[in-house]
């Protein structure tokens, strides 16, 4: 890969800065995140965003996806005119890791209430609702996938949702079914953006890769990125593929390189 967006916390415009003196031309953005639970996580997004910061996230806190705590963070994105992007998870992968942004399901009403955010669904629960029979009973639902789910519908029906394919919740989805698979990136083609989310130190699954996550383990020892790469370019004509993982994420993340 030749160049990289980043998710970084608030205070990272100063090491983003660095990174990029290091590798010219290589690093396109980062996004900014932070504890929303904090009383002043306002004032520390938007100044992220005042030194570069070209969005929100991920949001990764405990915390409802339509509770107050993340609508502050919605509205803020919209007034900042930057995307958001959430991790939604209902099933912890440990005994003390929890949930977080719950109740994915009526997440429709908070699309309905912020039509001028930009968000980017990412994680398990985004991904396990491809298929319209997840009852939140696993983090990474595998076989069949059932038409009609909440994610597929969502990404059809709301112009201002789109989708991030990184981590083994992406790969998972676009994996799990390979008849699903080339019609769901048809039809979102121009909402769908490639991510990796994968801790591997050589691009081949070494390091940690998905060690911290047990219910992850059908990856361990490969890297994400690569995986999910193969799985677009097996499918994908070489327009569509530079669609996910070039022109979508310049569109909606605002980036200038080209
Ligand atoms: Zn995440």
């Amino acid at each position: 890969m030749s160049n990289a967006m980043i998710l970084a916390r608030d205070s990272s415009a100063e090491q983003i800065a660095a990174l990029r003196a290091q590798y010219p031309g290589r690093i396109l953005g980062w996004f900014a995140s932070t504890d929303i639970t904090r009383p002043d996580a306002g004032d520390l997004l938007t100044r992220a965003v005042k030194a570069g910061a070209i969005g929100l996230g991920e949001l990764k806190s405990h915390v409802a996806a339509a509770g107050p705590e993340l609508r502050r963070v919605y509205a803020l994105a919209a007034e900042l005119s930057v995307p958001v992007l959430v991790h939604f998870q209902e099933v912890p992968h440990t005994a003390t890791e929890g949930t977080f942004a719950t109740g994915f399901k009526e997440f429709e009403a908070v699309l309905k209430a912020y039509p001028r955010t930009k968000f980017i669904g990412h994680a398990d629960a985004f991904w396990a609702n491809i298929s319209a029979d997840y009852a939140n009973e696993s983090a990474y639902p595998a076989g069949k996938i059932k038409a009609g789910g909440i994610t597929d519908k969502l990404l059809g029906d709301y112009p201002n949702l789109f989708a991030d394919l990184s981590a083994n919740s992406g790969n998972n989805a676009l994996s799990r079914d390979p008849e699903f698979t080339p019609g769901f990136l048809k039809r979102h083609e121009s909402k769908l953006i490639f991510g990796s989310d994968c801790a591997c130190t050589d691009g081949k699954g070494g390091g940690i890769s998905q060690a911290g996550n047990p219910a992850a383990a059908r990856l361990a020892g490969k890297c994400v990125a690569r995986e999910t790469l193969t799985i677009l370019r097996n499918i994908l004509t070489p327009a569509s593929f530079r669609k996910l993982t070039w022109e979508n994420a310049h569109r909606v993340y605002k980036l200038s390189a080209a």
